[in-house]
């Protein structure tokens, strides 16, 4: 059944578009069309940007208390509704039905819970130097757009709307018009929970249209931003004339270094991670380093892990994986998946086309490419597809070297048994995050990249820091 989608969010009520733009929302799984939506044009962001000024400062100064009683409110209406929240992401972008609900929703719910903590303990005013009486005084930077990708689509949205709120900045989000249903659920929810009309605004539309207006706005302060490296480029120019703060979270090629003392799974779990969300996430460990004196036994693991891994519709419970989010992705991959080959990788599992037992839909096979050196399209291009590089190394020096050498700095990956090893080379490594042994990380720690992987922080403390400005004020007492 295809849903009709076309209002925008804006100033507490659900408004239709000033022109008719529809764009079709397709469902990956089937190649069909689940719903419509609209693109907003220039008149439909200033409607947003203009309610969110003017609710600015009366949501900034509401007390602390009332603040938390709404983002209650949000995280009890959001558990409520977390199996409608996973149907619409299994929709949009395929995420087959179990992990949509554990994995993809779930994300929602810890990050408004962690936000809450992290909120109630933030200390937004203080003395640096009570003798000097210089005082400290962190305030919003006021109001935000909030550009979001679709690979993890309700995971990125709570990453920007939670901090934004508790730091008392005002929003527009323009979320993914590929996979936009979560984000307009996500907004019914901020409505019955009771947010003042104007603190959070959402306006449909693409990256030349909405996108590039909220980057170029002169009545914006920040825009906050994850998705391609492509995209961060093109709004950190956008934004430049109006010198607006740019907070960019963007794509990554992370290293995964397994040497012959690591454990046993390693290698298994490794490429798991890569296939997990078809390979559709920033942090994915793609590029798989394996000491030579294990090389052999990593690939057969691998090779057994993606013919094990089973590719199948959304709609249909189990641990399997779903198609990518379109078509345009689907011959991106292929193309790929075809240069590996041509530059004279050795692809020992998946390869082109779709698997035998599916006649639609964009699904991949889980791919293993070997014998990859880190110089080749398939070990420098973010593939974003279930495609794992596996490469060759002979010393910890060569395999940080190969680590580093990338545009990218997301998140890199250890496997070894030896602690002091592992802590020598975490520190050398150039990333936002560092993984040792599969071991993950806390709900409030910070998530965020190194070089081309952008430049924000996002979770915990820190995540609310990026929506704050520091005010200093001399002669306070
Ligand atoms: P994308 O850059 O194509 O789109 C992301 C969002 O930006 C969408 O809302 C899109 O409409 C908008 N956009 C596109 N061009 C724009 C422009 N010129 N101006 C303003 N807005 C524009 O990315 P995607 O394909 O949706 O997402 C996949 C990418 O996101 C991957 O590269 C992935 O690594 C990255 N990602 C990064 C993180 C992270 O935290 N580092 C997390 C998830 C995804």
């Amino acid at each position: 059944m295809m849903e009709e989608k076309r209002d925008f969010y804006i100033d507490g009520s659900w408004v239709k578009p000033s022109k008719r733009n529809d764009l079709e929302v397709i469902d990956p799984s089937t190649e069909e069309v689940c719903a419509v939506i609209s693109l907003g044009s220039e008149s439909d962001t200033n409607l947003a940007v203009e309610a969110a000024n003017n609710s600015f400062l009366s949501w900034w100064k509401m007390p602390k208390n009332k603040k938390l009683e709404l983002l209650n409110n949000l995280l009890n209406i959001y558990i409520s509704q977390s199996s409608k929240m996973a149907d619409a992401i299994s929709k949009e972008m395929g995420a087959p039905k179990d992990w949509s609900l554990n994995q993809q929703s779930q994300s929602g719910e810890d990050h408004i819970k962690t936000f809450i903590n992290k909120y109630k303990e933030f200390e937004f005013e203080n003395y640096l130097d009570k003798e000097k009486g210089n005082y400290i005084s962190y305030e919003p930077i006021g109001v935000c757009a909030l550009i979001t990708p679709w690979n993890w689509p309700i995971n990125q949205i709570a990453l920007k709307v939670l901090p934004a709120l508790a730091a008392g900045c005002t929003m527009i989000l323009k979320p993914s018009e590929i996979a936009p249903l979560s984000a307009l659920l996500f907004a019914e929810m901020i409505h019955e929970a009771g947010f003042p009309k104007g603190v959070f605004n959402l306006v449909n539309g693409d990256g030349p249209g909405v996108g590039t207006q909220l980057s170029s706005h002169p009545n914006i302060d920040m825009v906050s931003f994850t998705g391609s490296t492509r995209a961060g480029k093109l709004i950190t120019k956008n934004a430049a004339d109006t010198i607006k703060r740019v907070s960019l979270e963007l794509g990554g090629k992370g290293a995964n270094i397994v040497f012959a003392d690591a454990d046993e799974k390693a290698v298994r779990r490794g490429v798991r991670r890569v296939f997990n969300n078809s390979g559709q996430s920033c942090n994915a460990p793609t590029r798989l380093l394996v000491e030579k004196s294990i090389y052999e036994r990593a690939v057969k693991e691998a090779i057994d892990v993606a013919e094990n891994t089973e590719v199948n519709i959304a709609n249909k419970d189990g641990n399997h994986i779903g198609p990518v989010v379109s078509k345009i992705q689907y011959e991106k991959i292929q193309t790929l998946i075809k240069k590996g080959v041509e530059e004279g990788a050795k692809l020992v599992a998946g390869g082109l086309d779709r698997p035998s037992h599916l006649n639609k839909g964009y699904f991949i096979k889980p791919t293993v490419f070997a014998d990859v050196n880190n110089e080749m399209t398939i070990a420098k291009e973010e593939i974003f597809g279930p495609v794992v590089s596996i490469i060759p190394f002979s010393t910890e020096e060569e395999a940080i070297k190969i680590s580093n050498d990338t545009n990218y700095g997301l998140t890199n990956y250890i496997q070894t048994k030896n602690t002091d090893k592992a802590q020598r080379i975490a520190r050398q490594l150039r990333s936002g995050m560092v993984e040792i042994n599969g071991i993950g990380f806390a709900d409030d720690s910070p998530f965020g990249g190194y070089k081309q992987s952008g430049n924000g922080r996002e979770g915990g403390k820190w995540g609310i820091e990026e929506f704050l400005e520091v005010k200093s004020i001399s002669g306070w007492e």
